[in-house]
């Protein structure tokens, strides 16, 4: 029946724990850690991912991502960990995308060979630098498109397609997208994740995560969630729940802010670097067309050498220099402080992760705003480049 349904109508009402009680029109909470055991159809307890809160908005998930199954996590990386070690054992081997979330990345590095589980990253992120590092005891391939934080896109067919002949599983973060912009079980992708911290939540105020699959592979999934223990609690379920219903009009509000400053950014003099997949001079701009519906509210950007990219933030008034992303608020961040602050400069500079690069998450602000912030700032960090020189 949701197949269906708009995608406004599925964050509407997808998913609503419906109040028998009271009639309510919003779903009513259920905070209870205690269910009955006897005389029930499930027996219900948070850490088994099944209140009631937890899942109805597991349908709504999978709504959203064209999956049969959702499941809700503490915290994206709850739900990255989770996924990983359900799928992977001592002795097994994944191909990772080397552009992808510094947080996931360091999970593999660290935590993988205590487990005694391989892992290759790409060289790049075309479908042959996948088929490339594929081994005999090669069991997953995980991609990450647009990624964090350069926007690179990965064709997401062509992985899936590569991962369905060699008898691989294929998973991808789908969090810089979102739904809204980019369903990747319609291109064969096996797994879907997110950080439901960003624009899901979409306030700066939830930390959760989620993945959307199959129903088999959910019982797999299931099965280590519990003994993991990466629930989230009933309140912040509702919380995103509530959230999610304005998901399509913030996220389509962010893509067309980000459309228009990328524009301007790229046409700035000040500005050395624009990353941007919906611009037509990124180098994969047709197939981010090919593949997403809208081209999401991050890009990155870097300002001329002389410029100080540390200063330019500290001189915004109303673009907020802050971590996350995704919020309906603007906000900038350096990634080599940040998101990727836990690499080696080494594998920073391997990955095209400057100093100077400067990650902006648009909001859905009026445009014209955002424009002069950004002019204000970098007239004041040129004054500051000047007085030194
Ligand atoms: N994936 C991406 C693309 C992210 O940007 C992040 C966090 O920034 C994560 C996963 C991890 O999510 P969380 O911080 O909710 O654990």
């Amino acid at each position: 029946m949701t197949k269906k349904l708009g995608l406004q109508t599925i964050c509407t009402h997808v998913g609503e724990v419906k109040d028998e009680q009271f009639k309510g029109a919003v779903s009513p909470i259920y905070m209870s850690t205690s269910y009955q055991f006897e005389d029930v159809d499930v027996k219900r307890y948070p850490r088994y991912f099944n209140t009631p809160n937890q899942e109805f908005l597991s349908k709504k998930i999978a709504a959203l991502e064209h999956a049969e199954a959702g499941m809700i996590f503490g915290s994206g990386m709850a739900a990255i960990s989770t996924v990983l070690l359900a799928f992977l054992k001592t002795g097994d081997h994944i191909v990772v995308q080397n552009t992808l979330y510094g947080g996931t990345s360091n999970f593999i590095r660290e935590e993988f060979p205590k487990y005694g589980i391989e892992f290759s990253f790409t060289d790049g992120y075309e479908v042959s630098d996948f088929e490339d590092k594929i081994q005999e005891h090669t069991k997953v391939i995980y991609i990450e498109t647009p990624s964090n934080p350069l926007l690179t896109i990965t064709d997401i067919k062509g992985v899936a397609a590569l991962a369905k002949e060699k008898g691989l599983l294929s998973i991808i973060d789908n969090t810089f997208a979102s739904p809204v912009n980019q369903n990747p079980i319609d291109f064969g992708i096996d797994i879907v994740l997110h950080s439901a911290t960003k624009y899901l939540g979409g306030h700066s105020d939830i930390l959760a995560g989620a993945v959307a699959c199959s129903n088999e592979h959910m019982k797999i999934i299931w099965n280590v969630a519990k003994n993991l223990g990466g629930s989230l609690s009933d309140f912040m379920v509702w919380m995103l729940e509530r959230s999610i219903k304005t998901l399509v009009l913030r996220v389509k509000a962010q893509n067309r802010n980000a459309k228009k400053l990328a524009k301007f950014l790229n046409s700035h003099s000040d500005i050395k670097n624009v990353y941007y997949p919906g611009l037509k001079s990124h180098p994969q701009y047709a197939l981010a067309k090919s593949q997403m519906k809208g081209f999401g509210g991050m890009l990155s950007f870097e300002l001329n050498d002389e410029l100080d990219a540390l200063s330019f933030q500290k001189a915004l008034k109303l673009i907020k220099p802050s971590m996350s992303l995704a919020g309906v608020e603007s906000t900038m961040l350096s990634p080599y402080k940040t998101s990727h602050g836990l690499l080696s400069q080494e594998e920073r500079d391997r990955i095209g992760v400057t100093n100077g690069l400067i990650r902006f998450s648009v909001g859905i602000e009026t445009k014209d705003d955002l424009i002069e912030d950004i002019e204000q700032a970098i007239k004041a960090v040129k004054k500051q480049a000047k007085v030194e020189a």
